[in-house]
């Protein structure tokens, strides 16, 4: 991260007071816990601040301090004198659209190998666990030149995040400086079974129906290095579930031995498919993704593709095969492609 950037966005926020913070469509444990610890900081001080994001909050971060708070719309309601974009590259991954004639400072606050570096401040570092590691070095920077202080609500915010991010600190980005931040953010009285146990061990009943519905369409490539798995619109209505739910499945069929690349196929709708891929060691998922117009990190990224659920997974899969020099059985080839 360059430290010169931190106290840029440092100024800013210490000056500016009309705020809107936002992140990435579909958002995640560490894009909601990250602009949830900003909004109670800056809300500290005195700012007045919105969190706008496309899409609803998944039930599992229900638990977070002001979740309530988060609303839910494609537009920015006010004029904001500056626009934050957290976890994620910039405004076009937000989902927001930006009343005309309009041009509001933008910074962008983001840990993705992917990202155009379009905002007016960039505070970027790939090497940082989560967003909420770089939010937690901002709020210690202000901290020292402001009356507001970190406190047990923002730190459980912080903790989820990198929480959430590390895969429950298990993930390659389970970094000292990740684990020093985690242990500090404890420090202000966080249970670590307690998010735990909100995020991985309170999950709806239908959910594991989903997962069973899942696991039947694990397919292996010939040589095992990479499997897939899809869910179609019909699953959700069969079980009672959405797309939420959908969180970690992608995780399995890279679970199995000797596999380096998961990809799990949604159907968002008939000609619409969220593609979600994970990588072991070597294989760099986001330049694939980034071929698709997605992007990410090293060993997770996505995208969404137009076309059916087979013409989408036939594209997929002779990518990945390509650069993994494998293939689909031609058992699974029927099946794949129709
Ligand atoms: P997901 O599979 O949706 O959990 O995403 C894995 C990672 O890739 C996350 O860090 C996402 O922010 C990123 N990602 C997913 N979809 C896209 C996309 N369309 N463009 C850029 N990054 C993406
Ligand atoms: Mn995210
Ligand atoms: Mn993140």
């Amino acid at each position: 991260m360059k430290k010169g950037n931190l106290s840029r966005v440092k100024d800013v926020l210490l000056k500016i007071r009309n705020i809107v913070i936002t992140t990435h469509v579909n958002p995640d444990g560490d894009g909601i816990s990250s602009e949830l610890a900003l909004y109670l900081f800056l809300r500290k001080l005195g700012k007045q601040v919105m969190i706008i994001n496309k899409d609803p909050v998944p039930e599992m971060f229900a638990f977070l301090p002001a979740v309530d708070e988060i609303r839910v719309s494609e537009q920015i309601p006010t004029h904001p004198d500056l626009v934050i974009v957290t976890d994620c590259g910039g405004l076009e991954r937000t989902g927001l659209k930006i009343p005309e004639n309009y041009n509001p400072m933008v910074i962008v606050i983001d840990h993705h190998l992917t990202n155009d570096q379009n905002g007016e401040i960039n505070l970027l570092d790939q090497d940082a666990s989560a967003t909420g590691e770089l939010i937690y070095h901002l709020i210690k920077a202000m901290e020292t030149d402001c009356p507001a202080k970190m406190d047990y609500p923002i730190a459980l915010c912080l903790y989820t995040s990198i929480f959430t991010d590390t895969g429950s600190f298990r993930y390659s980005n389970t970094t000292s400086e990740a684990l020093e931040v985690a242990s500090k953010l404890l420090s202000y009285g966080i249970n670590s079974w307690t998010v735990a146990e909100q995020v991985y061990e309170s999950r709806p009943y239908a959910t594991l129906r989903l997962l069973g519905r899942f696991l039947q369409t694990i397919g292996i490539s010939r040589k095992g290095r990479f499997a897939w798995g899809s869910i179609v619109k019909e699953d959700f209505h069969k079980t009672g579930t959405r797309e939420e739910h959908t969180e970690g499945l992608v995780n399995y069929p890279r679970s199995i031995r000797g596999v380096e690349v998961s990809v799990f196929f949604r159907e968002m709708d008939s000609d619409l498919v969220k593609i979600s891929m994970r990588s072991k060691g070597e294989v760099n998922v986001a330049a694939i993704a980034e071929k698709f117009g997605g992007g990410g990190h090293h060993n997770a990224a996505g995208c969404t593709m137009k076309g059916s659920m087979m013409e989408v997974r036939k594209k997929v899969l002779r990518i990945v095969s390509e650069s993994l020099q494998d293939d689909v059985p031609e058992e699974d080839s029927v099946e794949v492609c129709g």
